[in-house]
This record gives C-alpha cells, sequence and structure tokens, in this order.
C-alpha cells in the first residue's frame, strides 16, 4: 500500500467531494459532517434530483461554513439516466484545473424498489429502470470521474458505496434491492482489485430514521429500529478520516 493510501488524517485535504443523494437522509446528513473538514479550497458536488432540497441544503453550508472558502455546487440530476450521469461527471470536471489532493465520490443515491415476490418481476423495462439508477449509474459515475480526475501519486482517490446487510443477506420479496446491493458491492472490489490508487469501501449504514424507511414501514409494516442519520454519518467520518480500512472492505455500522 502507498504512503499516501495509508496515513491517516485530521481532515478530508483539498478534496473534490462528490455526494450522491445529497438532498434527504444520510446524504445530506453526511454533506453536513464531511463540509466540517474540508479544507480550503474544496468542492463539495451535492448531487439528487430535488432541486429546491439541494438550494437550502447549499444556503445551510454556507452558513455552516462561513470563511472556510469552499465551493459548493448542486448537481440537479436524475442519477437513472444518461443525461444526469453526464451533467454530474461535467460539472465535477470543471474543477480539474483547481489544486486537489483528495477526490472523494460517495455513491448513496439509491432507492428501495419494488418489494414483490420474486415471480412478478416479468417486465424487463421495470428491472432495468430499477437497476439504472441503482447499478448501472454508480459504475457510469465513478468510471467517469475517475476520467477526468486520474488517480495518481499524491492524489487521494477514495470512493464510499453505501451498501446494505442486504448486500450479502437474502430477504424473501427484495430481490431488486438486495440484487443491487451485492452487485455494487462486487463492482467496487472488482475496483479495489483494479487499482490500487484508489481505495474504496463498502459501508452498510445500519438502519436509519428517512424516506427509505418510511416506505419500507408503509409497504411492509415492519418496524426497525432506528438510528439518526447523523450518528452513522459520524461513524462513517471517523473512518474515513482515520483511514483504517482496507481497500474493497464491507464495514457495517454494527462493527464500529
Ligand atoms: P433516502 O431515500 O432517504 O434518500 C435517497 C437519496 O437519493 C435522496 O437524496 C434522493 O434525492 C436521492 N435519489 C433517489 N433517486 C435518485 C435519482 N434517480 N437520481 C438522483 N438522486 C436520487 O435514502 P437513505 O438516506 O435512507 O439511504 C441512503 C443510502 O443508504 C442508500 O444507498 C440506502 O440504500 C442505504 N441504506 C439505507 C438504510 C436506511 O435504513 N435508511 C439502511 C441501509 C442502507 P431526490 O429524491 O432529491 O432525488
Amino acid at each position: 500500500m502507498s504512503e499516501v493510501l495509508a496515513a491517516s488524517a485530521s481532515t478530508l485535504g483539498q478534496c473534490m467531494c462528490i455526494i450522491t443523494g445529497a438532498s434527504k437522509g444520510f446524504g445530506r446528513a453526511l454533506a453536513h459532517l464531511a463540509s466540517k473538514d474540508l479544507k480550503p479550497g474544496s468542492v463539495l458536488l451535492l448531487v439528487a434530483r430535488s432541486r429546491s432540497l439541494l438550494q437550502e441544503l447549499k444556503e445551510e453550508m454556507h452558513r455552516l461554513t462561513e470563511g472556510q472558502d469552499l465551493i459548493v455546487q448542486c448537481v440537479e440530476a436524475d442519477l437513472s439516466t444518461k443525461e444526469g450521469v453526464k451533467d454530474t461527471v461535467d460539472m465535477a470536471r470543471q474543477y480539474t484545473g483547481n489544486e486537489i489532493d483528495h477526490v472523494l465520490l460517495v455513491n448513496n443515491a439509491a432507492s428501495l424498489g419494488d418489494i414483490s415476490p420474486f415471480e412478478s418481476f416479468t417486465d424487463l423495462d421495470q428491472v432495468n429502470a430499477y437497476l439504472a439508477l441503482n447499478v448501472s449509474s454508480t459504475l457510469v459515475l465513478t468510471a467517469g470521474v475517475l476520467q477526468a480526475f486520474p488517480p495518481r501519486s499524491g492524489l487521494q482517490w477514495r470512493v464510499v458505496n453505501c451498501s446494505s446487510t442486504f448486500a450479502l443477506e437474502a430477504l424473501p420479496s427484495w430481490v431488486l434491492y438486495c440484487s443491487a446491493k451485492a452487485a455494487r458491492e462486487m463492482m467496487f472490489r472488482v475496483l479495489a482489485a483494479e487499482n490500487p490508487n484508489v481505495k474504496v469501501l463498502s459501508y452498510a449504514p445500519g438502519p436509519m430514521d428517512t424516506e427509505m424507511q418510511e416506505t419500507i414501514r408503509r409497504l411492509t409494516g415492519v418496524q426497525y429500529q432506528l438510528n439518526p442519520c447523523k450518528e452513522s454519518a459520524t461513524k462513517l467520518m471517523k473512518v474515513l478520516l482515520n483511514n483504517d480500512f482496507a481497500s474493497g472492505a464491507h464495514l457495517d455500522f454494527f462493527q464500529l
């Protein structure tokens, strides 16, 4: 492992930090925490579909980080579409000339999808639409950002995959969600195996009080014991700042 990958740091450095699904839930909590650890000159790209929520978050960020000299940009993009992914990569590309010593891409955006018995998934378009956001866009976005900021010595490059216990565990009627999370996990293990200059972490954030959990409750009647997003985001930030994980690892909220 190179020096740059092994070193721990008290900040995220001068960072190009991209958080997908930043408008709500875990992504929003993580954006709040990450902004405090960004050095002056850093760029924070907040990606989601809801323009008003992103704008509101951007204003919060400006208040929180006053005097910190950060560039905060909202990217209103539907990541299930080609255009949405392209707009996000294009926005990141605008900053390739900036002095950046760390690229941190958090692939957080996801959807729950239909929770139904296996045999109900007979519509190829429905399945492809789900996979477009939850698997394909993650690959295409990560590849695009890797091309924009080619890994090199002196540039710390990290990808976080927001994973789930259900990447590893089969849950009846959750074929879409489980399959997508499992595919993402392998996708990022391949990246870790392929590129030693990119450090990859699959983080299962544990059950959190978010819109996704409201939907789970509504659809299944199951009520998990939920943690605040901030608690899980704090654990992830600690792991990132300490840099104490093996590339390609799967870490769970409950293990930390
Ligand atoms: P939420 O559903 O609360 O938020 C999802 C985020 O993704 C929102 O910001 C949403 O923004 C964005 N998003 C959804 N669809 C799209 C799209 N097509 N294009 C762009 N952005 C999109 O999810 P959570 O915060 O609960 O989950 C965050 C991550 O953690 C997910 O990967 C989830 O699978 C994982 N996870 C969550 C758990 C939980 O208990 N909540 C447990 C384990 C894992 P907008 O609607 O504005 O586009």
